[in-house]
């Protein structure tokens, strides 16, 4: 825990030793509680998590804004239907460890949902109080609560049914692999995961930053599953390594779950795209989040700090890119082909980008990277776009501007313009369907795929989207694989 999280909790606040807090009465009419964080002109500086996380006074009193609503609209925004108005009235009796047990009923990672999830499209966009105010802040006391629970050490381990003798392959370990898995042990299986790459988390871990996601709290998630039984092997391509057909046939497993999620990188198919300084944003967030590149030399990782930094596309993985080439040094542009409006990154992350000094280049497409002699990035040509007649997605298509060609000078280039799924394990097992995006081909209700004992979810299935609807399509796999390996029907 990084010292400005534990610093809102008193050393050894428990259950039986609460904080000392007045409580509010239900329906308190105060304003949404802002979030302590850290300042924009220190947190450029660092990668420390930018918010710092209610203290418990203010998240009784944001609690207290909650009226409990009989048919909560929030409940029915949440994607795996967390009963909102049941923790939060447990924050406001100060009752936080019973609170956060009572959201890993439906949500097995609150402390990660509580901060990355896009609450404003989703439960908090259906809070009554949003329709003439400000809604509950739902996402914020999530992550109070699961971060108290986390800091008192209570993290109680729950019963755990008599073995059935059944063994369980999971492929990846992000959200979707992690959640099968908590689910699936619980249910009295043995549960291994195989995962790629040397530390298990998935995006959570490669992909989202420190200064959003502090990478203790993923590690957590999965010390926790490691304490429930679940076993871990790590460096293990599935599709190299061994097939999934192989894990069945020669090793004995009785069922596979795939969360490979959607790791493979999109390029723009431009001119200068394979020189020295044009990154993924993928390859890019990989070296500095997972292997510590911002602490070279101390961390191998050939260094990625440079001076002109251009990161092409507007979404969230954008940000992300952008917030930390600024922390690494840069002085970082956001080149994006549409209008600020159309920009699909959350409101949150543009507003924090812009305050560190991101700068965004709109309505303008780069058309070509420019190198020098030695292959080395020196410069970016870009048009002027304008919003056309919408498009399949509903947006306004951006159309070029004729004759409005310039260069800017830049020494290294990001590209965020899209993920795709990683075709290895469809490529190993033809008799696997996937659809023509690459995503493979399931039955919703059950998520069974074309071949009866693997089960897949998570970005393979429904391409680049969100960690809780990974988190939601992985619950439902791990009941029908439960049925599956215990010979009941699946519906
Ligand atoms: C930079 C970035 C920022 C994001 N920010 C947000 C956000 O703020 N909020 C949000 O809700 N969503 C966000 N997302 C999206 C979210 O992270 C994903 O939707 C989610 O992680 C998908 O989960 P998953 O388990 O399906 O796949 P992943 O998290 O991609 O995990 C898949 C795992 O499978 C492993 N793997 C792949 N192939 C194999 C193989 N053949 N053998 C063994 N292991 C394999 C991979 O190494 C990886 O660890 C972001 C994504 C990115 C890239
Ligand atoms: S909709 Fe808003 S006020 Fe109603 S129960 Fe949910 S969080 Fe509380």
């Amino acid at each position: 825990m990084n010292a400005s999280m534990s610093d809102n909790f008193e050393k050894g606040q428990t259950q039986s030793n609460p904080p000392e807090v007045s409580k509010p009465k239900k329906g308190a009419k105060v304003p949404r509680q802002p979030m302590p964080e850290q300042a924009p002109e220190d947190r450029r500086y660092n990668f420390d998590e930018v918010p710092f996380g209610y203290t418990p006074e203010l998240a009784i009193l944001e609690a207290s804004r909650c009226i409990e609503c009989k048919k909560p609209g929030c409940v029915e925004g949440c994607p795996v239907h967390i009963d909102i108005p049941g923790f939060i009235r447990l924050i406001r009796e100060g009752r936080f460890i019973e609170a956060a047990q009572h959201i890993k009923l439906q949500n097995s990672l609150p402390a990660v949902c509580g901060r990355v999830c896009p609450q404003e499209e989703q439960c908090e966009s259906k809070c009554i109080l949003g329709v003439k105010g400000e809604p509950v802040a739902i996402g914020r006391l999530e992550r109070f609560a699961a971060d108290f629970e986390r800091a008192s050490g209570e993290v109680a381990l729950p019963n755990i049914p008599p073995k059935t003798g059944k063994r369980i392959a999971v492929v990846g370990s992000g959200p979707a692999g992690l959640t099968v898995a908590g689910d699936l042990i619980r249910l009295g299986h043995d549960v291994t995961i195989f995962e790629a790459l040397h530390e298990p988390g998935g995006v959570l871990m490669y992909g989202i930053p420190e200064f959003r996601l502090p990478k203790e709290i993923v590690r957590a998630e999965v010390e926790y599953l490691k304490r429930l039984g679940v076993e871990f092997v790590m460096n293990y391509v599935v599709g190299r390594n061994s097939t999934v057909r192989e894990l069945v046939e020669e090793e004995g497993y009785h069922a596979v779950f795939i969360g490979t999620g959607a790791g493979l990188p999109s390029f723009m198919g431009i001119p200068g795209e394979n020189l020295v300084g044009v990154y993924s944003a993928n390859e890019y967030l990989t070296r500095s989040n997972l292997m510590k590149a911002f602490l070279f030399p101390k961390y191998d990782t050939p260094p990625i700090r440079r001076d002109k930094v251009a990161v092409i596309g507007g979404g969230n993985v954008a940000m992300d890119a952008a917030r930390t080439a600024l922390r690494l040094g840069g002085d970082v542009t956001i080149v994006y082909r549409r209008a600020r409006e159309q920009m699909p990154a959350r409101a949150e992350e543009i507003h924090h980008a812009e305050e560190e000094g991101v700068k965004f280049m709109l309505l303008t497409n780069p058309v070509r990277i420019i190198g020098d002699e030695r292959h080395r990035v020196v410069g970016m040509e870009c048009i002027r776009m304008e919003l056309g007649e919408p498009d399949s997605s509903g947006r306004r298509r951006p159309v070029p501007v004729p004759n409005s060609e310039f260069i800017i000078e830049v020494d290294t280039v990001i590209i965020a313009i899209g993920n795709q799924p990683n075709p290895l394990i469809p490529q190993t097992m033809p008799e696997l369907q996937t659809t023509k995006h690459g995503t493979i081909v399931v039955d919703p209700d059950t998520m069974q795929t074309s071949v009866p004992y693997v089960f897949a979810g998570g970005d393979i299935v429904s391409g680049a989207a969100t960690v809780i609807s990974a988190m939601g399509q992985a619950k439902i796999a791990a009941q029908s694989i439960h049925r599956y390996v215990m010979g009941l029907p699946l519906k």
